[in-house]
């Protein structure tokens, strides 16, 4: 595997591919790497003829500077990681390469950055929205790969891939759980064992939904949802949202909508998780 940290030299080895109509695939992360990262690296590989990943823990998406610092940084198991997966280049950007200026550039996604996560994040998918734009610049894919764990970050980037024409395809990759069904999350590795047991109870939840809202309606069913996890008090609640998959607009009727998504986030032990599932379980997003 290759390891670039500056713009100049990650070019130089993409660029002669590209010209001889090589596939390009582009997995970005933030590193602290798992099956869930590995699973899209897997699929790029499958799909491409030169896979770059990036690790790079983007400060201007952190809108609680508390979660920036203790975000968990493991790069060299990372980069062995990579390596045994045969991932091609490991592009490895410090804050000078990214922001050699402080970004001023203000993105509005209207009603997909006021919903969900961007209520609670204030400011969070702008910052989503440069490092995005800016690695694709950087990297120029032909397919870039996301993970449907943050659902409603691939749907603020597939609007401004839309908008801003970049020249790439988009794949959504399903969500890689643990055995007892937690969703995979750098963020894991945070938990005490004690709410690390506690976890799978989200996605749990998600599945007593999903069957619920086949039979009660959407209000009944949040309802439910907040009465079944106050049972367990380590667990704050934060949103539960049952949205059309593509738009994320509340959906208050399951049968007017083709793909429904319910979307959960909440605070374990002042770690904040998120999860999300279809309604019916063989829908992809593209
Ligand atoms: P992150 O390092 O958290 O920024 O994630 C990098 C990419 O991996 C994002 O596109 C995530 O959606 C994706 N990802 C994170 N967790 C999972 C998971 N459990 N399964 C599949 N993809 C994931």
């Amino acid at each position: 595997m290759h390891l670039y940290t500056d713009v100049g030299s990650l070019q130089s080895h993409i660029k002669p591919f590209r010209a001889a109509g090589n596939k390009i695939g582009f997995v970005p992360t933030m590193g602290a790497l798992h099956a869930g990262h590995l699973s899209l690296i897997a699929q790029a590989l499958q799909d491409c003829d030169l896979v770059v990943s990036s690790i790079y823990v983007n400060p201007t998406q952190f809108n609680n500077p508390h979660d920036l610092i203790h975000y968990p940084r493991t790069i060299s198991t990372d980069s062995q990681l990579l390596e045994s997966v045969k991932c091609d280049i490991l592009f490895l950007p410090d804050d000078q390469v990214m922001y050699p200026d402080k970004s001023r550039l203000k993105f509005d996604f209207g009603y997909l950055e006021t919903t969900m996560e961007g209520k609670y994040r204030p400011g969070h998918f702008n910052g989503v929205a440069i490092v995005v734009s800016k690695l694709l610049h950087m990297v120029n894919p032909n397919i870039a790969y996301f993970g449907q764990k943050d659902l409603q970050q691939f749907t603020v980037i597939r609007q401004l891939v839309k908008d801003l024409s970049f020249p790439v395809q988009l794949v959504c990759c399903p969500i890689i759980r643990e055995k007892d069904g937690l969703a995979m999350s750098s963020r894991n590795m945070r938990l005490t064992t004690e709410h690390r047991a506690i976890a799978p109870a989200l996605y749990h939840t998600l599945q007593m939904a999903r069957e619920w809202a086949l039979e009660m309606s959407v209000e009944a069913v949040r309802h439910a949802v907040t009465a079944h996890l106050a049972i367990t008090p380590q667990i704050q609640l934060e949103y539960f949202e049952m949205v059309d998959s593509y738009t994320l607009q509340a959906v208050e009727d399951i049968t007017l909508y083709e793909k429904v998504s319910l979307c959960i986030a909440a605070y374990l032990g002042g770690i904040r998780l998120i999860d999300n599932v279809f309604l019916y379980p063989v829908t992809r997003v593209y």
